[in-house]
């Protein structure tokens, strides 16, 4: 199923020039026990709805970036660099 991404640099486009990163989540702290690193590593919350997601623009500017999208129906809220959430410089998807 093909739906359009936003690329902070390049702009709108297909979904397969894209490489899924997995979804973003807060990294262990030093020091974390060896659970708290298996699940951060391993474990996958696979949220049905509204989340924030890695991807990687392959057939771009290889960068990566950023997405909020609903799992649910693939409409994809915004998209921004990760010094820039929350900022206006985030490009929000076009209804
Ligand atoms: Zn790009």
């Amino acid at each position: 199923m093909g739906f359009l991404l936003a690329c902070p640099n390049c702009g709108q486009r297909d979904v397969y020039e894209f490489r899924f990163g997995g979804e973003v989540h807060a990294r262990p702290q030093f020091g974390a026990s060896k659970k708290d690193w298996m699940d951060y590593v391993y474990r996958r919350s696979n949220t049905a709805g509204v989340e924030n997601e890695w991807w990687y623009h392959r057939m771009g500017c290889r960068r990566w970036f950023q997405a909020t999208r609903d799992t649910t129906n693939n409409s994809v809220l915004r998209t921004f660099w990760t010094d820039q959430e929350g900022s206006d410089n985030a490009v929000r998807a076009r209804k």
